[in-house]
């Protein structure tokens, strides 16, 4: 392996540990819940979700999960639903 590839494997490890610099825009997804499929998604910071309760509260435990998995990776306003939630 050339030294540019080694240089280039090495930073990516390192950006790795550091998914501050990752920020998603906008995805689609399956997700396998306990009964059903359900279809979320998510684009600029709005969530949808597939399943009845997402249609009746503009949140979910599929997009709650999945801000749990991505972390710091998607902006502060996309999860700010979970240090609020709305139905409290
Ligand atoms: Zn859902």
């Amino acid at each position: 392996m050339d030294s540019g590839m080694i240089g280039k494997i090495q930073k990516a490890k390192r950006y790795a540990e550091e998914p501050e610099r990752i920020r998603f825009e906008q995805f689609r997804l399956t997700f396998q819940g306990t009964n059903s499929q359900h279809t979320v998604s998510y684009d600029q910071g709005v969530w949808q979700c597939t399943c009845n309760f997402f249609a009746a509260r503009g949140i979910c435990s599929h997009t709650m999960a999945i801000e749990r998995v991505l972390g710091v990776m998607l902006p502060v306003a996309a999860t700010a639903s979970e240090a609020s939630p709305s139905w409290t």
